[in-house]
């Protein structure tokens, strides 16, 4: 792994930096899990795509500009450091996009791309069932095939996002007397279709862009199956890897965390215990840490190498360290911690308890850490398994 930057890739930077320096807006967007804040984000997107930042790494026909992963990491690294909006179509850019470009077919892969790209269509991710979270493979949602349609009946929960998106991408039950992980299928679902209801749900921080999606005797054209019939959990499988390996969260995010908690301490560090100072270096060199097996990763991917079981690691490291970093912020701000943003005397550090509600998030979605363990036990150190 060579860590020098190349001329192109210098040149990149450089385009990169400029363009969001003219574009980021001054002002935080509304929150994307409220109605007005999506539409915000999704006009972002749009911006985005204009300037051909959207999806970096896709192919130029779909809007991207063919860019390798230490490309995307680049831009990734300027777009944190520009403090841009949160990306609202991250299910469909990041996961659900590198899904149809490997297995999609050429209609689908035109049909829902550039769209994509572009904002126009923004997905959420319908995996999880009142009784299949951990235990996926125990979807029950199912579609029957009649004729050249799918009619899907069931529910899906926890849909981040799912309150105001156009498409869900999901799996569903179409062999119910196959093995439970050979009787799924990977169908694309638009959210406005006659039998679908989408209710929010509300969130620790009282906005409601989660939802759960009841689907009544819907009907699907058939050709929003992606992949084959009944090797739904296999795609979704590699969706997962992805995304716990690499796509979900880079590494800036967390050394822009880092950054911001240094100058937190720097700024009240004399008034708390002393002892946050070794937590405060501690979420740097993780951030780091993260930030160079990322790269060691995305090196190993241009090699021609996959990523495998190891990902969970990944999915355990920045989720954990999240939390730590947040919660010192937490110590560090002592009684001011608690004031949310309306508060006048909050000013930017409210910013601070959103985030540590919402890392304490993250061992749970992806896949929880204790299954990331499990997995880790399993398939990477090959322990035997327990009574
Ligand atoms: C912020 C957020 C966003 C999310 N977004 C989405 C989304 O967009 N789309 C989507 O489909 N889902 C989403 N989810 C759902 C998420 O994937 C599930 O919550 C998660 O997989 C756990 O499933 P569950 O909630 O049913 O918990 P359960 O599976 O019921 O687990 C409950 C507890 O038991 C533990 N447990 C279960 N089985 C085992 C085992 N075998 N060994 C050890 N421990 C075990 C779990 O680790 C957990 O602590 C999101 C969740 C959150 C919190």
């Amino acid at each position: 792994m060579d860590l020098t930057e190349t001329a192109d890739e210098q040149a990149f930077r450089a385009e990169a930096r400029g363009w969001l320096a003219e574009h980021v807006p001054t002002g935080a967007l509304a929150s994307f899990d409220t109605r007005a804040g999506f539409e915000e984000h999704r006009a972002w997107e749009a911006e985005l795509h204009e300037g051909r930042w959207s999806a970096v790494s896709w192919p130029i026909e779909y809007g991207g500009r063919g860019a390798d992963y230490i490309k995307w990491l680049v831009f990734e690294e300027e777009y944190y450091r520009a403090e841009a909006p949160g990306r609202v179509n991250q299910n469909g850019i990041f996961l659900l996009g590198p899904t149809i470009m490997e297995v999609g077919t050429p209609e689908q892969k035109a049909r829902f791309l550039p769209r994509m790209a572009s904002g126009e269509d923004i997905w959420c991710q319908g995996w999880s069932e009142p009784n299949a979270g951990s235990d996926l493979a125990a979807i029950a949602s199912k579609a029957v095939l009649d004729g050249d349609h799918w009619v899907i009946s069931g529910q899906k929960t926890w849909a981040s996002r799912g309150a105001f998106a156009d498409w869900m991408f999901g799996i569903f039950r179409t062999d119910p007397d196959a093995e439970r992980h050979r009787g799924l299928t990977f169908i694309l679902v638009p959210l406005d279709l006659d039998g679908v209801t989408v209710r929010p749900i509300a969130q620790l921080d009282g906005e409601t862009g989660f939802a759960e999606v009841f689907l009544d005797e819907v009907r699907v054209p058939v050709d929003c199956m992606l992949g084959e019939l009944n090797r739904g959990w296999q795609v979704a499988m590699a969706t997962a890897g992805f995304e716990r390996g690499i796509s979900l969260r880079s590494p800036e995010r967390f050394v822009q965390t880092a950054r911001r908690l240094i100058a937190l301490h720097e700024r009240r560090g004399g008034e708390a215990d002393a002892g946050l100072g070794d937590e405060v270096v501690r979420g740097w060199m993780d951030a780091q840490a993260y930030s160079l097996h990322t790269y060691w990763t995305v090196s190993h991917l241009l090699e021609g190498g996959t990523i495998g079981a190891e990902a969970s690691l990944n999915k355990i490291f920045w989720s954990e360290m999240d939390i730590r970093m947040h919660a010192a912020a937490q110590q560090l701000l002592g009684p001011w911690a608690e004031l949310t943003a309306e508060a006048p005397q909050a000013r930017h550090d409210a910013r601070w308890l959103d985030g540590y509600l919402f890392a304490l998030a993250g061992p749970i979605y992806a896949g929880t850490n204790e299954i990331q363990r499990n997995i880790i036990a399993d398939r990477v150190l090959n322990l035997p398994r327990g009574a």
